[in-house]
C-alpha cells in the first residue's frame, strides 16, 4: 500500500535496482492509478537519469541506464497485441520492458503488477506474477 506518489516511485525504485536485460513487467491499472509514476521509480533504480513521462501518444520511450529501460503504453492499442508485432523483442535484448496497460499484451510468461486506485492519495500494489528467472 502506498499512501503518496513519492512512496509508490520508491517501491518502483527497489523494483528498478533487481531488473536485468530480458525483463518483461506488465502493469496494469486504470487511468491515473499510479502506472507512470511506478516506472518513474523503476528507471532510477536501473540508473537512468531520463526524464520519465508517459508514452501514451508514443508507444515506446526508452531509458538508457545501468539496465535499459524501455516503457511501453499500450493505452491506444484496442485488441491484444503480441509482443513480435510491436517490435518488443528486440528491446528486450537490449534490456528491459515494462508495459503500461500491460493486460492487452499477450505474454503469459511476464511478470506482472496491478496498481489499484483507493481513493484520495491511497494506491494499493500487488505483485501477481513474479520475475521467474
Ligand atoms: P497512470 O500512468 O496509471 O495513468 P500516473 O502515474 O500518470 O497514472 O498518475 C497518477 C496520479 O495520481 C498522479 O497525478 C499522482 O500524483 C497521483 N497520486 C496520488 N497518490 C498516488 C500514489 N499513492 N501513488 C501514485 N500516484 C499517486
Ligand atoms: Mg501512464
Amino acid at each position: 500500500m502506498t499512501n503518496t506518489p513519492a512512496e509508490t516511485e520508491s517501491a518502483g525504485e527497489r523494483f528498478g535496482r533487481e531488473l536485468r536485460q530480458g525483463d518483461l513487467i506488465l502493469i496494469e491499472g486504470d487511468l491515473g492509478a499510479g502506472k507512470t509514476t511506478f516506472v518513474r521509480g523503476v528507471a532510477r533504480g536501473a540508473g537512468s537519469t531520463a526524464h520519465v513521462a508517459s508514452p501514451t501518444f508514443q508507444l515506446v520511450r526508452v531509458y538508457p541506464g545501468r539496465v535499459q529501460v524501455a516503457h511501453v503504453d499500450l493505452y491506444r492499442v484496442e485488441a491484444s497485441a503480441e509482443l513480435g508485432e510491436l517490435g518488443l523483442e528486440e528491446l528486450l535484448d537490449q534490456g528491459a520492458v515494462v508495459v503500461e496497460w500491460g493486460n492487452r499484451l499477450e505474454a503469459p510468461e511476464a511478470a506482472s503488477l496491478s496498481i489499484e486506485h483507493l481513493g484520495g492519495d491511497r494506491r494499493r500494489l500487488r505483485m501477481q506474477r513474479d520475475l521467474t528467472r
